[in-house]
């Protein structure tokens, strides 16, 4: 990374307290924010910590032995988590995601997908409960986390080549492995598996046809593979719009190998276009955050590693409600409070870099990163 690297200024104290309402309303499930947008996906990160420092995400040269993680106090309890998935099932929330960081790393997890698989939707639904993982203790948790509940998983794996892999993870984690931890999964059931390769042009763009051709070969059908365009999140990892593949460049190159064809989403507010092969030998996605903007249909919260509400990716402050839950508050009371911040929500990040990189001293052209806005938080914290 050498010089690209910016310091990384600490934001995770960068939070407002969150307003009680004078009126209590009960939660409906029909939240709405000032975009008339609903609350259907909550992302919950449940550590902070990784064991993989991918330069896009976490680098080394930043997250070394003296960076200082979250201390234990800090973070939420699994009863703590629990009892706001609840508050936020009830304002409309379909769909939990278990991040982080490495949501493995985080001891006895599945303790927690227990919890969570006992909540219901309003009209008596079970929850969507997922998770997304470097893979690396997938081998040992997957049985694990399918008998507490949880039904799917997300793997993220840059690369089939192992030397541009373990470049990349810069922890020399092999290939393997994460494959291995995928044929876990498979076995515990958690299917479809869904496995997200972040794209860097100049570092592993040469990958997604051979990628593609491997998962296409060994799983079908079974794993579903996403490649996300590299996304300016955070202000650690020096991003330049010169290193971002268009997804349309992804799309062409697998059309060119295999034979594409259009899929239908699945619902309002999914963030890939999905495609499936010509041959009938499974599906693909591409996840085009900076060249295709979806912020009109996002119906998705982040809940950060000590119970901060954020509200976008990119956001650079959050809502505690950790000083909610801490400072005696009812159940009435913290769901109000989550009304009235979504309520006001008009989060639209990617859409207004979008259009500032249609002007003339556009990132595309300087190759800087795109807004001279406040400093975001890190994905690691606030949960990818
Ligand atoms: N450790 C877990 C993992 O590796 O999947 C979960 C957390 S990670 C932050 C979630 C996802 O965000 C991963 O798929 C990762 O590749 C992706 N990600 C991180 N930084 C990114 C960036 N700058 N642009 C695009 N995707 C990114």
């Amino acid at each position: 990374m050498g010089e690209s690297v910016i310091s990384l200024a600490d934001l995770r104290y960068a939070a407002r307290v969150p307003q009680i309402p004078a009126d209590l309303h009960p939660p409906q499930g029909l939240l709405s924010d000032r975009l008339g947008r609903p609350l259907r996906d909550l992302r919950i990160s449940v550590t902070d910590r990784c064991n993989f420092r991918c330069s896009y995400c976490m680098p080394k040269e930043v997250f070394d032995s003296q960076y200082k993680f979250l201390p234990q106090s800090s973070l939420l309890s699994f009863e703590e988590i629990t009892r706001l998935a609840k508050l936020f099932v009830a304002h409309g929330v379909h769909k939990l995601r278990l991040t982080g960081g490495e949501p493995l790393l985080r001891k006895h997890l599945e303790v927690l997908v227990a919890q969570l698989s006992e909540l219901q939707t309003a009209d008596g639904q079970p929850l969507d409960i997922t998770l997304t993982t470097n893979g690396s203790l997938l081998t040992r948790k997957a049985q694990a986390l399918a008998d507490a509940g949880l039904k799917r998983v997300t793997v993220s794996l840059d690369a089939l080549d192992d030397t541009i892999f373990r470049q990349m993870n810069d922890v020399d984690f092999p290939v393997a492995d994460v494959m291995a931890g995928i044929e876990a999964a498979l076995r515990a059931g958690l299917q479809p598996l869904k496995v997200n390769m972040v794209v860097k042009r100049g570092t592993n763009e040469g990958q997604i046809v051979p990628l593609a051709r491997h998962m296409r070969e060994h799983f079908g059908a079974q794993v579903v593979l996403r490649f996300i365009e590299y996304m300016d999140v955070g202000a650690t990892n020096g991003w330049r719009m010169d290193e971002v593949l268009p997804s349309a460049e992804v799309v062409r190159l697998l059309d060119e190998a295999f034979g594409l064809q259009a899929l239908q989403s699945n619902q309002p507010g999914e963030t890939a276009q999905r495609w499936r092969y010509t041959d009938g030998k499974g599906e693909v996605g591409v996840i085009s955050s900076v060249t295709k903007a979806f912020c009109s249909d996002c119906n998705r919260a982040r809940l950060s590693t000590e119970g901060k509400l954020f509200l976008c990716l990119f956001a650079s402050a959050g809502h505690d409600l950790r000083a909610l839950l801490r400072g005696g508050y009812d159940d009435a009371q913290i769901a109000a409070a989550i009304g009235l911040i979504w309520g006001e929500r008009e989060d639209r990040y990617s859409e207004l870099r979008g259009s500032q990189q249609a002007g003339p001293q556009s990132a595309q052209h300087s190759g800087k990163a795109a807004s001279a806005a406040p400093r975001k938080v890190e994905m690691h914290y606030i949960g990818g």
